[in-house]
């Protein structure tokens, strides 16, 4: 009984290597040779195992930026960051602290629905998490990984980025093991001390040097300034050519 079984699995494996090659195949034929953006090739393998070395850099090459907002969503905020980004063509990556999510899954599904990507940003928001049990650690992310995927109606959750960029390895590991990649950042903005508009603006262009994750917030407050600064950040990165990606995931 053993031969046919195996020689079963087989077939249906090669039925599915068939039909995803064909998928391909329409997929290339739809977008032309010069496609990328929104190429439906690069979704994760549920369940793959990824780095857990922090990501700072782009999955695309050449001048690239990482838009990323963190402790959303807001019912305020984040309509106004989707609809700027919207107009300009951009997309980002959402970390998201769990009760957020779950309080307000039709803005997770908007998020999603307009290409950007989910990342998880603990349940608590705990800046001292790297002092703190691992279990405790364990429970934040995965718990909030829950209320994101959920809110989301099932979409991959591809990074976890810690409360205040409190790492530990256990914690890079832990995210990693369930598919998240720790996600870091290169230029803080600081547009949760919201030191005006025009500063904002000037540290994002000034370090983007540095690298392309830009780190700003759609969420923990009045993020006012965070959309008037976006809202002058996105038109220059266009002139400037910069091209919007995501982190490696
Ligand atoms: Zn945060």
């Amino acid at each position: 009984m053993a031969l046919p079984k195996k020689h079963s699995i087989r077939i249906v494996t090669a039925v599915a290597v068939l039909s995803v090659a064909a998928g391909t195949i329409a997929v290339a034929a739809e977008h032309g040779s010069g496609g990328g953006a929104g190429a439906v090739t690069d979704r994760p393998v549920p369940g793959k195992r990824v780095s857990d070395e922090i990501a700072h850099l782009s999955e695309d090459p050449g001048k690239t930026v990482n838009l990323t907002f963190d402790d959303g969503p807001d019912p305020t905020w984040t309509p106004k960051i989707l609809a700027l980004l919207e107009q300009y063509g951009a997309k980002a990556t959402f970390c998201m602290i769990g009760p957020n999510a779950e309080k307000h899954p039709d803005l997770v599904k908007k998020v999603v629905a307009a290409g950007n990507r989910l990342c998880d940003h603990s349940v608590s928001h705990d800046t001292t998490m790297d002092k703190k049990p691992v279990a405790y650690q364990e429970k934040e992310i995965l718990d909030a990984k829950k209320m994101i995927e959920d809110a989301s109606g099932g979409e991959p959750v591809r990074y976890y980025r810690a409360p205040g960029g409190a790492f530990t390895p256990d914690s890079r590991r832990i995210a990693a093991e369930n598919g998240m990649r720790p996600l870091g950042w290169n230029v803080d903005t600081k547009d949760y001390e919201r030191p005006g508009v025009d500063k904002i603006v000037d540290t994002a262009e000034k370090e983007l040097a540095k690298g392309p994750t830009v780190l700003m917030h759609d969420g923990g407050g009045s993020r006012a300034q965070t959309v008037e600064a976006l809202a002058r950040l996105l038109p220059w990165l266009q002139q400037q050519g910069y091209t919007f990606s995501f982190p490696q995931a």
